[in-house]
């Protein structure tokens, strides 16, 4: 029928049922040609009279016209729910665990790289899910021009790297849950020429990107001869647990500008980068927020002592001007 008619499934189903339902409900299908409520309305009480069944004649249709005059078709639609938990629990429980069944998480990855995600969480799972995100995705300080749905993205990986720092994840092979990236001397310099550094799936990342994890990571020195590996250092941390302490202990926020990332949502940044040489030690640290830290490393923003604070100066844009040669003019 949708083929037939040209429209979507969803709203071919839609007609149906209204089509269907009106039957049983003479004075809304009365209220609708009348004009007294709109098609929206009748086809969320529709709904409503198809899915409880028998028990439609609990629907007092005078007390539901009066709610679809009334009401937005979100509050309306929020109405019959409740109806359907009042006069109906088991099939209300039985949508629930359906509901709960069309849950899914699908990652894939497209051939450039980036990550793609697509998900089906049930009414209270997804909640939990949207507000969480929320309380991550508000802007951090006047200068954040990030689009909502950008710092929505932000706060899902902020909230990944939150709970793998926190080192509460199971174990998988012995190991918690992080990631390892390789690289050169030369790449973590940034130097030019350098090989790619890696990720473990050998995707290869930007320099800037290996910085900034260098800022917070261990490291594992592996000397190879040729590709043989020949020896494997013990893993030493960029920042040790007591500096880290010690710099929580004088920090509230993030550094950042106008950012108050409570201090155990934070990572340690090297003010003199860690892989340019800068030292661990709490003058050159700074606790800066995944958004933050990002904008410093690869976004190009610059921290300088300022006294006895810190100044973020965000990076020169350069806005190349077109210039007209001579004899030119330009096409209108
Ligand atoms: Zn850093
Ligand atoms: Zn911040």
């Amino acid at each position: 029928m949708a083929n037939q008619c040209q429209m979507s499934k969803t709203t071919a189903a839609d007609r149906l049922c209204v089509g269907d339902q009106l039957s049983n409900l003479p004075k809304i299908a009365e209220a609708l040609s009348s004009g007294q409520i709109g098609y929206q309305a009748t086809a969320v009480i529709c709904h409503l009279s198809e899915q409880v069944g028998e028990k439609r004649e609990y629907i007092d249709e005078n007390d539901w016209i009066g709610f679809a005059q009334r009401f937005s078709i979100k509050d309306l639609r929020y109405l019959t729910y409740e109806a359907r938990v009042l006069w109906d629990v088991e099939g209300f429980e039985g949508k629930v665990e359906q509901d709960y069944e069309l849950r899914s998480l699908d990652i894939s990855q497209t051939s450039g790289g980036i990550y793609r995600l697509d998900a089906w969480l049930d009414p209270a799972g997804g909640a939990a899910f949207k507000t969480a995100i929320d309380s991550l995705s508000q802007p951090l300080g006047a200068h954040d021009r990030r689009t909502a749905k950008q710092r929505r993205a932000d706060a899902l990986v902020e909230a990944m790297h939150h709970a793998m720092g926190a080192g509460t994840l199971p174990r998988r092979n012995g190991v918690r849950p992080h990631i390892s990236i390789s690289t050169t001397i030369e790449g973590l310099k940034g130097e030019l020429g350098a090989a790619a550094s890696k990720l473990e799936s050998g995707m290869p990342i930007s320099s800037k990107t290996v910085q900034r994890l260098a800022c917070d990571g261990a490291l594992h020195r592996i000397l190879k001869a040729g590709s043989v590996v020949v020896d494997v250092g013990r893993a030493t941390r960029s920042v040790s647990p007591s500096q880290w302490r010690a710099l929580k202990a004088r920090h509230s926020s993030c550094a950042g500008p106008g950012c108050d990332r409570p201090v155990n949502m934070t990572s340690p940044h090297h003010l003199e980068f860690w892989a340019h040489g800068g030292r661990s030690d709490l003058p050159n640290l700074l606790p800066l927020c995944y958004y933050h830290h990002r904008l410093v490393h690869e976004g190009r923003w610059q921290v300088i002592r300022a006294g006895e604070g810190v100044k973020f100066i965000p990076p020169e844009r350069v806005i190349p001007r077109r210039v007209r040669g001579p004899g030119r003019r330009w096409a209108a």
